[in-house]
């Protein structure tokens, strides 16, 4: 196992740094069905901050009050104008956002047919719009709309959400009623509806975790990127893959629960250090 700090000194200048990059090429170049699991600091380079980083959103925000179903009911009712802020703010940063070189580069690998797909806890599209096309969602989409009355979810443009929230934004000193009314309704029976995301107490939806554990039954090369693998199943994925006999490639700013597991870790930005790794064939 090898772990190096590719951002400093600087990257390839060091005998130590080149060896684990190398590594992990050698490794990259001879899968042909990497699985990418990752997580939020993949898109940190797109400008959407992690979570749970320092000056992250559970810095500034307790996740027990606007990360749980419970927290987000009683804020539309105590404090609807705060719970728009913070939802505006969120989604002004992610519908920003472009996809980086690190999204690319799987994009890329997919197309090349080396990869296999994406297991995510991101719910930005950014690893679509960077030509992903068989992803698992553990935590859900941002972009899709799940009714309360239904159940039926629904995808919504970029441009639909964008509409929402200039909706929710438009009134100053929001009241609770007038959150309910501008929020978006469900097309066929129109009671009201949520963003289609998994907040803290919530199941993750059971087929894209079982899409997932069909990927990486099937992996010959795990590809871990931005995720600090605290939440399960994270950890337990990775353990499962490489318990397989699948090396594992780890990349973060910094050592993460899952290092131990990992054959190499690369301690750089993700979207500096993933083209890098990846060489033609
Ligand atoms: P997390 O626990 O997976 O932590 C993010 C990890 O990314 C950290 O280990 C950090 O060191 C690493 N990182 C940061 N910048 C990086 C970079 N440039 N290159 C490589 N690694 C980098 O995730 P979290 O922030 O605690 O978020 C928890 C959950 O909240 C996520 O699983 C997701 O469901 C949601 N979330 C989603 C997004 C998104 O969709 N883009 C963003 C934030 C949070
Ligand atoms: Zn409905």
């Amino acid at each position: 196992m090898g772990a190096v700090n590719a951002s400093s000194p600087g990257l390839g200048t060091s005998g130590h740094i080149g060896t684990n990059v190398d590594e992990a090429r050698r490794i990259l170049a001879a899968s042909r069905r990497i699985v990418a699991f990752t997580g939020a600091g993949v898109s940190a380079e797109s400008g959407i901050p992690t979570f749970r980083d320092a000056g992250g959103l559970w810095e500034r925000v307790s996740p027990e009050e606007f990360g749980t179903p419970w927290g987000i009911a009683d804020l539309v009712r105590r404090r609807p104008d705060r719970l728009v802020e913070v939802l505006a703010e969120l989604a002004g940063v992610v519908l920003e956002a472009e996809p980086n070189p690190a999204h690319q580069t799987i994009g890329a690998l997919e197309r090349a047919g080396r990869l296999a797909g994406v297991v995510t806890q991101n719910v930005d599209d950014l690893h679509e719009r960077g030509g992903t096309r068989t992803i698992r969602k553990l935590h859900g989409d941002l972009g899709r709309f799940r009714c309360l009355g239904c159940d039926r979810t629904d995808m919504r443009s970029r441009e639909a959400l964008a509409a929402i929230v200039r909706g929710l934004t438009a009134t100053a000193a929001l009241t609770a009623d007038q959150l309910l009314a501008a929020a978006p309704r469900c097309p066929s029976c129109r009671a009201l509806e949520r963003p289609d995301v998994v907040l803290f107490g919530e199941m993750l939806p059971e087929s894209e975790v079982e899409g997932a554990r069909r990927l990486l039954a099937d992996a010959d090369c795990l590809l871990v990127v931005g995720t600090s693998g605290s939440v399960e199943p994270a950890a337990s994925f990775a353990r499962t893959v490489v318990r397989g006999g699948a090396p594992m490639i780890e990349i973060n700013l910094a050592p993460t629960d899952l290092t131990p597991l990992a054959t190499v870790s690369l301690f750089a930005p993700a979207g500096e250090i993933l083209p890098e790794l990846v060489t033609e064939g």
